[in-house]
C-alpha cells in the first residue's frame, strides 16, 4: 500500500485525511518551526482545518511530493454521529493485556499495524468529552489514547524505520468502544484524597450519631439530629442521611421532618445529602 492508496482508502471509509512529513523526503516537510527529528510524523499543514474527504484534492495532495497520509481524530463521524477514538497501543498486545487484566477480553475492530504496535479505530459516543487523557489505565497501558483535536498516522504511511503502517483486516469497520474502557477513560487517574482538617474521632462514626439520635428525648430531638447530621456531613460518612433519618423516625420525629432537618444540616455543612 502507498502513502496515495492510504489516503485514498481512508476517506472512501470517511476518515478525515491529511498530508503529513514522508521519512524519504531530504527535509522534513512538517510545518513546524524546528524539527525534533521524529521523521514521517510532523503534519505538513494545519491538520484541525487542512484535512479532506475530497478524492481530488487527496490525489492532488499525495501527487505533489512524498507525503505520509495520516488522520484527523476529530473530525471523523461515524455512523451514527459517533467521534473517532484511537487506541494507540506501543506493543503488540497491549490493550490486550489491558482488557485481560480487568477480566475483559479486547474484541476486534479496525486495525492498523504500526512500526512498533497497533492503532485500534473505535467509535465513541459523541456526547461523551473525551481527549488523549488515560484516565484511571494512566501506569497501566503501554501507548496512548486519540480522541478529540488529536491525529495518528494512517495506512499506507512510511516509518522511519522502513516500516509501511498496514490495515490488518481493510474489509473491519471500527467497532464501538467497550463500556469498560470509556469507564476508565472518563475515571481521574487518581482520586483526590479527601483531606480533613482534624482527625475523624470514634465518637463521629455513624453508630455513635445514631444512637446519640435515637436517645434523644422530646424537645431536643430536632436540635439533636440536626448537630448528628452536621457531624456525619462534615467526616462525610457513607450512607449517613438515611440511616439519621430511620433513627430519628425511630426517636418519633415524622418523616418529612427528619428529612428536612437532615438535607439543612448537609446544606450548612456544605454538602448534598
Ligand atoms: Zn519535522
Amino acid at each position: 500500500m502507498t502513502p496515495l492508496d492510504g489516503a485514498l482508502w481512508l476517506i472512501r471509509h470517511g476518515f478525515a485525511v491529511f498530508p503529513c512529513d514522508h521519512p524519504e523526503t531530504p527535509r522534513c516537510t512538517g510545518l513546524h518551526k524546528t524539527c525534533d527529528g521524529s521523521r514521517g510524523k510532523h503534519p505538513a499543514v494545519a491538520f484541525t482545518r487542512g484535512w479532506t474527504l475530497n478524492e481530488r484534492k487527496v490525489r492532488e495532495t499525495f501527487a505533489r511530493g512524498l507525503r505520509n497520509p495520516a488522520v484527523a481524530v476529530g473530525a471523523c463521524c461515524g455512523p451514527a454521529g459517533e467521534r473517532l477514538l484511537v487506541v494507540d497501543s506501543d506493543r503488540p498486545g497491549a490493550i490486550e493485556d489491558v482488557a485481560g487484566a480487568g477480566g475483559e477480553r479486547w474484541q476486534a475492530t479496525m486495525r492498523v499495524r504500526t512500526a512498533k504496535g497497533h492503532h485500534d479505530y473505535l467509535w465513541a459516543p459523541a456526547t461523551l468529552k473525551l481527549g488523549n487523557g488515560l484516565g484511571s489505565l494512566q501506569g497501566q497501558f503501554d501507548g496512548d489514547v486519540r480522541a478529540g483535536n488529536a491525529y495518528v498516522i494512517g495506512p499506507g504511511a512510511l516509518h522511519a524505520t522502513g516500516v509501511v503502517y498496514e490495515l490488518e483486516d481493510p474489509e473491519r469497520p471500527p467497532a464501538m468502544v467497550p463500556a469498560w474502557l470509556l469507564r476508565a477513560l472518563l475515571r481521574k487517574p487518581q482520586r483526590p484524597v479527601r483531606t480533613t482538617p482534624y482527625p475523624r474521632p470514634v465518637s463521629r462514626s455513624l453508630a455513635g450519631l445514631v444512637k446519640f439520635v435515637a436517645d434523644s428525648r422530646q424537645g431536643e430531638r430536632n436540635s439533636r439530629l440536626f448537630w448528628a447530621a452536621c457531624r456525619a456531613a462534615e467526616a462525610a460518612v457513607e450512607d449517613a442521611p438515611a440511616v439519621l433519618l430511620d433513627a430519628a423516625v425511630h426517636a418519633g420525629l415524622t418523616e418529612a421532618e427528619a428529612r428536612s432537618t437532615i438535607t439543612s444540616a448537609f446544606r450548612t455543612v456544605g454538602v448534598s445529602a
